[in-house]
């Protein structure tokens, strides 16, 4: 193992997709191409867990620091990034980099799709431009399907940061209940089940939740322990899409929502 080797890490799909033109653009390279397994599930994007993959361990996070940089495949240092990172590097240095970059948006909106716009747009002009501004009402997560954050629709002068992704949720055609309960069980099965915090505490919050009769207290002590203990960001972002939801949306559809004390 040389270090200064480098690999494509591509899901099945891409692969499918990608593979031929890819490898006659790497002929003669020191790239090369390694294929997610298929039961790598959603953690094996993580970082850490691809390092493992392409290692042949169990595919999990590891433990940081020590990070990637310092110490990552085979114990070599390693610069490790997304696939739109590596185009925008390559565009600055083709000296054409003009301050954009990739939105995805999806959900109850007209035009779902990705978008190449201006990085400092806001999401309100994020959906305008794209004619995906509801007219209806409406609330949005940004940065994740699942672990983002959810914004009401007069919180939308800001811009979206990490993952450029915006999520539109009708509020008419949504039901909170299903919502909450579709996140936890995306958190019950893509937790890999490393860490006790993540593996316990994502299936008792679903637990919990399930009932008639929700022990709120008791939730949001379990939503706090995930992200103070959890060893990964998918165990401590658990609490990010609920809370934020809680706070920023549910009074609007309930008014009894300050008797939930989350
Ligand atoms: S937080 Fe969850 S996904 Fe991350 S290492 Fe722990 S069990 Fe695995």
């Amino acid at each position: 193992m040389r270090a200064e080797k480098a690999y494509i890490f591509l899901n099945y799909g891409y692969n499918k997709k990608l593979n031929k033109k890819l490898t006659v653009l790497l002929k003669n390279s020191k790239i090369e191409i390694f294929v997610k397994p298929v039961n790598a599930g959603y953690i094996g994007g993580e970082e850490s867990a691809i390092l493992n993959a392409i290692e042949g361990k169990r595919i999990e996070p590891r433990l940081k620091p020590p990070f990637p940089t310092s110490k990552g495949l085979f114990g070599y240092p390693t610069l490790i990034n997304n696939v739109e990172t590596f185009y925008n590097v390559s565009l600055v240095a083709a000296g054409q980099y003009l301050n954009k970059r990739f939105y995805t948006i999806t959900g109850d909106c007209l035009n779902e799709g990705v978008y190449e716009l201006p990085d400092n747009l806001t999401i309100e002009k994020l959906l305008k431009q794209t004619g995906n501004y509801p007219k209806f009402s409406f609330f949005v997560q940004v940065g994740g399907n699942a672990s983002g954050e959810v914004l009401s629709s007069s919180q939308l002068k800001r811009q979206v940061s990490g993952a450029g992704s915006i999520a539109v949720y009708s509020l008419a055609k949504n039901n909170f209940k299903k919502i909450i309960k579709g996140w936890l069980n995306f958190f019950v099965n893509e937790s890999c089940g490393q860490c006790a915090p993540c593996r316990e505490g994502t299936y008792r919050l679903n637990e919990i939740f399930s009932k008639e009769k929700i022990d709120w207290p008791l939730f949001n002590g379990l939503l706090d322990n995930l992200s103070d203990a959890s060893l990964c960001a998918l165990g401590c972002s658990v609490a990010v899409p609920i809370k934020s939801f809680m706070k920023n949306v549910y009074p609007q559809i309930n008014k009894s929502a300050e008797n939930l004390q989350i």
